[in-house]
């Protein structure tokens, strides 16, 4: 960190906040030039509050010179995080792929997806029991009864599961049956929820919120690794803009900007980041290209019948050729 004082500051009031600083814990640097008095701050500067400096009429401009996300950020973790999980590894340079319906609707709807994704190469099944509908009207999800089928499908399939937490209350009961807890993008700053996530050592899908900066994204999962958990999977899963076209819009350049400043795995959701399943296969195929750890994918046998999602979502035929062209792209990327 660096303050800039103004060239009117008195030595008193440099000398004030030089005394302040090093009580925190910081070693000073000062550089004094012709106007300008710069003070540069080395060592833990976690203690100090930037906005009590920025308040100091004396003080001209603080610069920070490290990332605020200090366990997610590549600066003292310079080398990828692998998050294995089931004997698949996310982060591991191989897309991994989380395919499944929006919703658990049934006993016979998710087997028959969950035996489908298996077939087409999917590693993961995802699923939601606990659903956040932007209505209260609508379905929202069946609860542990859909977890418990979760359990089942995994028995079937082999596959380990992803699903959604959506409060604390519910924490303990979803973390028993899932092999990933998703936070979703409604919750990616609900603080604590990411703390109690902190606390489990479950591995945690962290969803970009629906308008959170891409630093917002790193502080949300900087929650949890304070806690202790570092095993953190991010997901771009769209933003909202300007755009209506679709449902949301895809930040492409999340991911690189994501790799250059985290260790963690990034996948992505095209699902709902375009709510069209048109585009859901060339998004997947970009995504890959940019660098993406993996793909979270919706997909239904009855989109027409869904509960939730319908219009986003794959059929299995659809989902097979995604397959496909995500390995020719993955296999030249
Ligand atoms: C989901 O994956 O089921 C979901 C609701 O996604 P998001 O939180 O990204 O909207
Ligand atoms: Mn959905």
């Amino acid at each position: 960190m660096v303050i800039i004082m103004k060239p009117s500051a008195t030595k008193e009031a440099r000398e004030k906040i030089i005394k302040k600083m090093e009580s925190l814990g910081c070693q000073v640097h000062v550089s004094q030039g012709e106007s300008y008095c710069i003070v540069g701050l080395v060592g833990d500067t976690r203690k100090i509050n930037p906005s009590q400096i920025e308040a100091n009429v004396h003080v001209d401009r603080l610069i920070h010179v490290h990332h605020p996300f200090k366990l997610a950020g590549r600066l003292f973790h310079p080398e990828d995080t692998i998050v294995e999980v089931g004997g698949h590894k996310i982060g591991g340079g191989t897309p991994v792929i989380i395919a499944g319906p929006c919703a658990v609707e049934s006993e016979e709807q998710l087997m028959t997806i969950a035996q489908a994704v298996k077939k087409e190469g999917a590693h993961f099944l995802r699923g939601g029991a606990f659903k956040p509908r932007t209505s209260p009207y609508s379905f929202q999800g069946l609860g542990e009864e859909g977890l418990k089928l979760l359990k089942k499908a995994k028995e079937a399939t082999g596959m380990p599961i992803v699903t959604e937490v959506m409060c604390q209350e519910t924490f303990d009961i979803v973390a028993k049956y899932t092999d990933i807890l998703q936070i979703g993008a409604r919750n990616m700053q609900n603080f604590p929820l990411l703390k109690k996530a902190g606390k489990s050592n479950v591995p945690i899908l962290l969803k970009r919120g629906l308008s959170a900066t891409i630093e917002e994204l790193l502080m949300a999962a900087e929650y949890i690794m304070s806690e202790g958990n570092s095993q953190v999977i991010l997901c771009e899963r769209g933003i909202r803009t300007y755009e209506t076209y679709t449902r949301n819009t895809l930040d492409l350049s999340a991911i690189p900007v994501i790799k250059e400043l985290s260790h963690l795995p990034i996948i992505v959701d095209p699902s709902h980041a375009t709510g069209k399943w048109s585009m859901v296969e060339p998004l997947s195929k970009a995504s890959i290209a940019v660098g993406a750890d993996g793909l979270m994918i919706e997909v239904h046998h009855q989109p027409e019948l869904a509960a939730s999602d319908g219009a986003q979502s794959l059929k299995p035929e659809k989902f097979a050729r995604l397959m496909e062209s995500v390995r020719k792209i993955s296999s030249v990327c």
